[in-house]
């Protein structure tokens, strides 16, 4: 049976370093949506541009254009034993594509919730290696460290959408559109709530145990 996964929460709350870890614990690909798109943007086509003023107002891609690329990142063979979504379904729209892509097999939803005053203080912190993409809190660095990454030795910059600005633009949308995503799951059996104000290893070990009691039942 597939294992597949998908974290929700708002920017910032960890969903993307949570889910770099489950991906490697169950060995199976870690697909964020955000990265999809900041790729897309990267190759500079013109649906790139078109997406890249999308992310710096802090809105929504339209639920067709993400829908599409899930579909076909989910029909790749290395998703074939199961997956982790990290930044999809973030609509309504977007949840009833999965239930579809998904057909009746199990799916786990993991709901990360941290209040909006940690979040901007987050973001503010936030930088991401440009090699090997893994997120770091600048504040966590130690002394003399300067801003390399203590993963790899790579650069870490500031993601362009984390300015304060953006910032609290996304958490508009995130609020506009959470709530009727997470009541769309939230009934269901598969459905998990982890408190995200922890150290980012607490919430690792609380959605293990979540996790191995559901698969369990
Ligand atoms: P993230 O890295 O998940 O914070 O996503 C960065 C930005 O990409 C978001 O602020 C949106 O503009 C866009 N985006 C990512 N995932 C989705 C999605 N599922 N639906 C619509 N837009 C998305």
């Amino acid at each position: 049976m597939p294992l597949n996964v998908m974290l929700m929460g708002p920017p910032g709350s960890g969903k993307g370093t949570q889910a770099v870890r489950i991906a490697k614990r169950y060995a199976i690909p870690h697909i964020s949506t955000g990265d999809i798109l900041r790729e897309a943007v990267r190759s500079g086509t013109p649906l790139g541009r078109e997406v890249a003023a999308i992310i710096a107002r802090g809105s929504l891609v339209s639920d067709t254009l993400v829908a599409d690329l899930v579909r076909e990142r989910l029909a790749q063979p290395d998703a074939a034993a199961g997956w982790i979504l990290d930044g999809f379904p973030r609509t309504v729209a977007q949840a009833e594509v999965l239930d579809d892509l998904v057909r009746g097999a199990r799916l786990i939803v993991a709901l990360i919730e941290v209040p909006d005053d940690e979040i901007v203080r987050r973001l503010g912190n936030r930088r991401v290696c440009t090699s090997c993409r893994l997120t770091q809190s600048v504040s966590a660095l130690s002394e003399g460290q300067g801003e390399s990454c203590p993963y790899c030795g790579g650069t870490l910059v500031r993601r362009e959408d984390d300015n304060a600005e953006t910032v609290r633009l996304r958490l508009k949308t995130y609020a506009q559109h959470a709530e009727p995503v997470i009541a769309f799951y939230r009934s269901r059996a598969g459905f998990l709530s982890i408190d995200g104000v922890q150290e980012p290893e607490e919430v690792t070990a609380e959605l293990y145990t979540q996790m191995t009691r559901l698969l369990r039942t």
